[in-house]
């Protein structure tokens, strides 16, 4: 039975490369009918922080990620203390009674000594009795793997990913499993748990590959199964380093793509092909189709560039993410559509609930109209502001059209013809446009072109009838008399 999990630690917004490792547990354990389960390591409190755990579940939530187990690290201490217990009477641990800071583990130590496990020497050395009696007696201590020395052992493991892994146990250091406060660190809390939540397949950024090693130790030393790994290439800035929030910031955060108007799954899709593919390269794939091709033997080993903008402007996405998310806008059905753009109008002040009711139909049909051309769910408020509010802005080409000579006139006339005509059509308002453009003697197109600019405030768009359809007669009369808003 699968088991995969997801553990972040709660200091900060939650990172693309983060919800990239979710999608791949995720995926993962749907194709196996495994359990994805989502572990809060937020052991170290002082640089947890409640927002950040927030935008964990904010940003999961968004991309409607789900999980089947939750987990709080710092609710497990007990766990974590009765593992540290278990290596220490087996022998794979010893007490480090160095005082905490004493430079025992500064840099030169390890570099006169030319042993790296040799941090603070003598405590490695101590003997049992002593230890415990020390202990017993309140002296402080920090608690280190006894990494194997003797033979000097090969440690192996053959990573998904990035295939037979070897490294020497003499090139691992006598690492610390709980520190010198009694909190357990990181590998220790994180093997501990991953043992008690039976973890099989541990699928995590390639950062943590050498943390491996140590990880196996401790496997090993608890007497369980070890897991199986998977590490995932990097996520890269287009100028070659490591995508990092302290660095990147908001490019990196899984929110600033909710505010920029991606539809979750284009998002999710977008992620998916970040440093994996399937067989047949194909692009656009469904949340089913993720999950029935995906294969940790596909990750590429290659890290993955986010080919982001620097300049701030509003399309500074990836141009694949950008060209996805059009591709989902412009093809999804149209009712799964809607509560995205409803919700992106609430957020804009633009929702009028009769477009849920009343005007449901003329809602859903303007949307599919515009939708053509829109990239991200940021233009039905922008770019499409014209067909939900009288306050719109004319886009500068849009402006250029109203300017042309004799323009905003003749938009006057029509507006004065159009007023007449009963049923408001597009076949209609084509007559009345032919017609006026023949009487006055310019080309239609003159008129058409002045006429999109003046109702929707854009310079292109969907065929110019179909916008007067969809303004309506009444904002049509009034929009064209004006010229402009
Ligand atoms: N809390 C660790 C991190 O955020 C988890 C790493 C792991 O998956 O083991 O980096």
């Amino acid at each position: 039975m699968v088991r995969v999990r997801f553990a972040p630690s709660p200091t900060g917004f939650l990172h693309i490369g983060g919800a990239r490792t979710y999608i791949f547990n995720w995926l993962y354990a749907r194709q196996k009918g495994g359990t994805m389960v989502l572990r809060i390591d937020d052991t170290d409190l002082e640089r947890n922080t409640e927002a950040s755990r927030q935008s964990i579940f904010d940003g999961l939530g968004w991309l409607e990620l789900s999980w089947d187990e939750l987990h709080h690290q710092s609710e497990r201490a007990a766990l974590h203390r009765q593992a540290a217990e278990v290596l220490l009477a087996k022998g794979c641990a010893y007490r480090d009674f160095t005082p905490a800071g004493a430079g025992g583990e500064a840099e030169g130590e390890r570099e006169r000594t030319g042993a790296p496990w040799l941090f603070n020497p003598g405590q490695r050395e101590t003997g049992r009795e002593e230890s415990d009696r020390r202990s017993r007696a309140g002296e402080p201590f920090a608690l280190r793997f006894r990494a194997p020395r003797e033979s000097v052992p090969e440690l192996r493991f053959e990573d998904a990913v990035y295939g037979p892994q070897a490294r020497s146990t003499g090139d691992v250091e006598d690492f610390a499993l709980v520190r010198s406060d009694g909190t357990p660190t990181y590998h220790l809390a994180s093997c501990a748990d991953d043992a008690d939540l039976r973890i099989t397949h541990i699928i995590r950024g390639q950062d943590h590959l050498a943390n491996t090693f140590k990880h196996l130790l401790i496997f090993d030393g608890l007497g369980v199964a070890r897991p199986q790994f998977a590490h995932l290439p990097l996520l890269l800035a287009p100028d070659g380093s490591k995508l990092s929030k302290r660095r990147h910031g908001q490019v990196v955060s899984v929110t600033a793509y909710r505010d920029a108007g991606f539809l979750p799954h284009a998002f999710v899709n977008f992620l998916s092909l970040l440093g994996w593919s399937p067989k047949d390269n194909r692009e656009m794939l469904s949340r089913q189709e993720l999950i029935d091709l995906f294969s940790l033997e596909n990750i590429n080993r290659n890290n993955a560039v986010v080919s982001y903008q620097e300049s701030g402007t509003e399309d500074w996405a990836d141009p694949k993410a950008l060209w996805l998310n059009a591709q989902y806008l412009r093809t999804m059905a149209i009712e799964e559509l809607l509560p995205y753009v409803e919700c992106e109008l609430r957020v804009a002040g633009m929702w009028k609930e009769s477009y849920g009711a009343a005007e449901r139909a003329w809602f859903a049909k303007t949307v599919d109209l515009i939708r053509v051309r829109f990239t991200t769910l940021k233009d039905f408020s922008r770019r499409g502001a014209a067909y939900f509010s009288d306050r719109f802005a004319i886009e500068p080409a849009a402006a250029a059209k109203l300017d042309q000579p004799g323009a905003r006139e003749l938009l006057r006339e029509l507006s004065e013809r159009l007023k007449r005509v009963e049923e408001f059509t597009e076949e209609s308002v084509e007559r009345e446009v032919r017609a006026l453009a023949g009487e006055r003697g310019v080309k239609a197109g003159v008129i058409i072109n002045a006429a999109r600019a003046a109702l929707s405030g854009q310079s292109v768009g969907p065929s110019a009838f179909a916008v007067f359809a969809a303004i309506g007669k009444e904002r049509a009369v009034q929009r064209l008399a004006g010229g402009a808003c």
